[in-house]
């Protein structure tokens, strides 16, 4: 059996085992390829093995896998940041688009987004590490951007995606994850039509299940480190875990 399928089976039971654990259904549970830096080879031995969909951060290297893999019903998630000037081939090229955080982009999706194709499923990216991440919008401002991407005809909001800080404190971890479930729990009271709730990666997906993910996004668990990431995950991790105690 190839690596990548026995890495997909091991990681549907982390899900599994963990969704168990919260007392929910697995089925509620879906999981997110990311395959940033990977070859689209790897992308087309995990289709195989029967993962539909992935998520790529960055715009060029997802358009060139998606030309090679053209053949296959994949369903692209975008996650890395998106630019105002690279709106147009997103909303062309991809099925959801996680890492809304301004209007301006919303807007240019939403007029972009061909005719012929469904609205384009959105999440918003929340910041809830405060000055420890540039990314996402802040907690305060989430309502108001909500409200006018719900109001956007071409684009269909789904909920929202957060990135903490890494940490290997379990209940750190916990936290950060409950309170974009109850940020979105609040925009559900306010009338908004929520089902997706993106958080969780290889490390910390148990804690983002009990916190109730509906999308967990795992890279390196399903195709081994990054490039990048090998040496930077031993250099960095102490430090990154004291700049998330600094700034929790
Ligand atoms: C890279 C990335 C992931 C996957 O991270 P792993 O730790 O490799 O599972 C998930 N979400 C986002 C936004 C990413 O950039």
């Amino acid at each position: 059996m190839g690596a990548i399928r026995a890495n997909l089976q091991a990681v549907t039971l982390r899900v599994a085992r963990a969704a168990q654990a919260a007392g929910r259904d697995p089925q509620t549970v879906r999981l997110l390829a990311v395959s940033k830096t990977h070859p689209a080879a790897f992308v087309d031995e995990a289709y195989h093995a029967g993962q539909v969909a992935f998520g790529e951060n960055y715009v060029q290297e997802a358009l060139a896998k998606m030309t090679a893999l053209a053949q296959l019903p994949i369903e692209w998630h975008l996650i890395g940041p998106l630019q105002s000037n690279k709106t147009r081939v997103v909303a062309e090229r991809f099925a959801w688009v996680q890492s809304v955080e301004s209007e301006r982009v919303a807007r240019r999706l939403d007029a972009q987004r061909p005719a012929a194709l469904p609205p384009l499923n959105v999440l918003l990216q929340v910041n809830i590490s405060g000055e420890a991440s540039k990314s996402g919008v802040a907690p305060e401002a989430l309502p108001g951007l909500a409200r006018a991407v719900a109001a956007m005809p071409r684009l269909r909001l789904r909920g929202l995606m957060a990135i903490p800080e890494p940490t290997r404190d379990a209940g750190l971890q916990r936290a950060r994850f409950r309170a974009v479930r109850e940020l979105a729990d609040r925009l559900r009271a306010d009338g908004l039509d929520l089902d997706t709730l993106s958080l969780g990666m290889s490390d910390d997906l148990e804690a983002a299940i009990a916190e109730g993910a509906t999308l967990v996004r795992i890279g390196t668990a399903i195709f081994g480190l990054r490039k990048d990431a090998a040496a930077a995950s031993q250099a960095g991790e102490r430090d990154r875990d004291h700049a998330a105690e600094i700034h929790s």
